[in-house]
């Protein structure tokens, strides 16, 4: 087993499989037993969850989201707690607030108002105690009596915020009644077994970090309003109108997209139920590491079936809900049923894992548990891109409770990389596009390793750190341990960690031990140092029949060699994997050739390399 051990932004270390070196915060899980070095959940391993029953009533005159939520959170850990942290993700509106992007002044307002807040029979929104801190979009309350491990603490809250028309991030009024409202309620943050609370500010740069909780959500909308909505509706019956309903309870069951609204469905009148002047909409989710919902009173309603071989759902519900001016939507709901089966079958070759995904049609693209908030396209290759992306993202993190405050590669970059066939057999280039911008940035002194906390990140550089470069280190993994052995250490982290919080070190630790190889040779150059892929030809010689040659590593991060040579009669590709710089800077190539030398081409679109002048070798005539 080899070891090394190295410097990280000269405080963190870390050392291969096997060996006891750790970052400082992960040393206690391991030694309590929460985490164990063969890369599964320790024997002692723990996470914390809630139960929310939420009303939630929306007025769209006023943009208003208003609600009442009852939350039990429970406390599994061996720690008395001293406080508890809520999430009021719209404070990042607020003047003066910490946030990571271009804010429009029509949208800034005072923070979400919360009105009642009560932990266990105390009252505790006294903001002029100093057991009430609100910093950014966290609240922090201390209450009186600490809550002990193993119990649980009953919160009520109603709180009302307005949702935001210019700077929509993520979520926002698409116009007077289609709402993507999401980062909406007042959410208990993560307490976990490496870092305690979760208090990193929330700046709308990265995106979760949850536990995985139940909810029961009524929504109160005018009967004139459509919701869809994380989890399955609940009464469905009292609803719809009697022909709307009909088409729905096919959509259920039928493999081809069934349209459950559309123009004539409108032109017929409202297509909900008119008995009264509002209709309350009744989801569940259980088990789901959030809640999202979106109205409209005049999208179109696609739905389908998918047959999952996934045993405890058997079947997923898909739904795309769209304005009728997007005409790339028209066929979302197919391309999300080809996608989810390109899952299951191909990559990751893993069951489903939730009973339904709604694909709205707001803007940008955006990822929660069952529900995706997308803009129109302007090609089917790029709608293929966006839907096979935010759905990949079920899998990472909604159901790998990734913590993407701190490891956004180990959730964006599944997200795109597991889709590259399925985009590109739809005439995407998303591995060439990745690749490219992979190219242009490698070596730049913003370019840092994957490893660094994400919430230290923004822009491209964020970007590169948590898709691009480790989308790209999977997919050359991949190629170098083949797919089935691949597939073996993924599988076993996702069964390992399905429904909890895994860390880099418990991937890698997987990995490690189903691969049967300390894989540090790879993951160290990958995500932890700096440094750029640049291979180079090197020492040609062409005597006689035989042409050797070198491909020399000169930059530390590990590619492929993919080698063209051209001869006046034929034209030779040679492949080797990452493999080949497991333990060496130089790899020597002897070709036997039967015809004249012309030129020698090394790498091709799909390999990155940030110098290419030293990738080609030409006979001078
Ligand atoms: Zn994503």
């Amino acid at each position: 087993m080899k070891i090394f051990i190295y410097l990280l932004l000269s405080s963190i270390f870390f050392v291969s499989y096997g060996q006891s070196f750790l970052p400082t915060n992960f040393k206690s899980a391991y030694e309590k037993g929460t985490r164990s070095n063969d890369g599964k959940p320790g024997k002692n391993y723990w996470q914390n969850s809630a139960d929310y029953k939420i009303d939630v009533e929306v007025i769209p005159n006023k943009r208003l989201i208003s609600g009442k939520a009852q939350i039990v959170y429970n406390n599994n850990s061996p720690d008395s707690l001293n406080m508890i942290v809520f999430r009021l993700y719209q404070n990042i509106f607020q003047k003066g607030a910490l946030r990571n992007f271009n804010l429009n002044s029509i949208d800034i307002h005072d923070g979400v108002s919360i009105e009642n807040l009560v932990l266990n029979n105390e009252i505790v929104n006294d903001t002029s105690k100093s057991s009430y801190r609100v910093q950014g979009a966290n609240l922090i309350i201390f209450p009186s009596n600490r809550i002990a491990p193993k119990s649980s603490v009953k919160i009520n809250v109603d709180w009302n915020f307005s949702l935001p028309i210019k700077s929509r991030v993520r979520m926002g009024a698409y116009d007077s009644t289609s709402f993507f409202v999401a980062y909406w309620y007042p959410q208990v943050a993560v307490y976990d077994d490496l870092n305690g609370w979760d208090i990193l500010p929330f700046t709308g740069e990265q995106e979760f970090y949850n536990d995985f909780n139940n909810y029961e959500v009524n929504i109160k909308v005018p009967n004139t309003i459509g919701v869809w909505a994380t989890g399955e509706l609940q009464n469905v019956d009292e609803l719809l109108r009697t022909d709307i309903l009909s088409k729905y309870n096919a959509a259920k069951k039928s493999e081809s997209v069934v349209n459950i609204i559309n123009e004539e469905d409108y032109k017929i009148g409202n297509p909900y139920n008119t008995e009264g002047e509002y209709n309350v909409w009744k989801f569940v989710a259980k088990f789901v590491p959030d809640f999202a919902f979106a109205t409209s009173d005049h999208y179109y309603w696609d739905g389908c079936n998918y047959e999952s071989s996934n045993k405890n759902i058997k079947n997923v519900f898909i739904s795309a809900v769209y304005n009728k001016n997007s005409k790339d939507f028209y066929e979302v709901a197919e391309i999300s049923k080809e996608s989810i089966d390109f899952f299951e079958k191909k990559s990751p070759a893993y069951p489903f894992p939730y009973p339904a995904i709604t694909v709205y049609n707001g803007d940008g693209g955006m990822e929660f548990p069952m529900m995706v908030n997308d803009g129109s396209t302007n090609s089917r290759a790029s709608t293929v891109g966006l839907t096979s992306h935010e759905i990949a993202h079920t899998y990472f993190p909604f159901m790998m409770g990734i913590n993407e405050k701190l490891y956004a590669w180990m959730d964006e970059s599944w997200a795109v990389m597991l889709p590259f066939d399925f985009q590109h057999q739809n005439g995407g280039k998303q591995l060439q596009n990745n690749v490219q911008a992979y190219s242009d940035f490698a070596g730049h002194e913003s370019e840092v390793p994957p490893i660094v906390p994400s919430y230290q990140l923004r822009g491209r550089a964020y970007r590169m750190a948590a898709y691009t470069r480790p989308a790209l280190s999977y997919y050359f993994l991949k190629d170098y341990l083949g797919e089935q052995k691949f597939n073996d250490c993924l599988h076993d982290f996702m069964n390992s960690w399905v429904g909890k919080h895994p860390s880099p070190y418990d991937f890698f630790y997987t990995f490690n031990r189903v691969a049967k190889e300390d894989l540090s040779w790879f993951w160290k150059p990958w995500l932890f140092d700096y440094g750029y892929p640049d291979l180079a030809i090197k020492n040609v010689k062409n005597e006689g029949n035989t042409l050797s040659l070198e491909i020399y590593k000169k930059g530390n991060i590990p590619v492929p060699i993919k080698l063209k040579v051209i001869t006046s009669a034929e034209e030779k590709t040679i492949y080797e994997t990452v493999k080949v710089w497991k333990d060496k800077e130089t790899h020597f190539f002897k070709i036997d050739l039967n015809s004249e030398l012309v030129k020698i081409e090394l790498g091709d679109e799909t390999i990155p390399d940030v110098d290419k002048s030293n990738n080609l070798y030409e006979i001078k005539k």
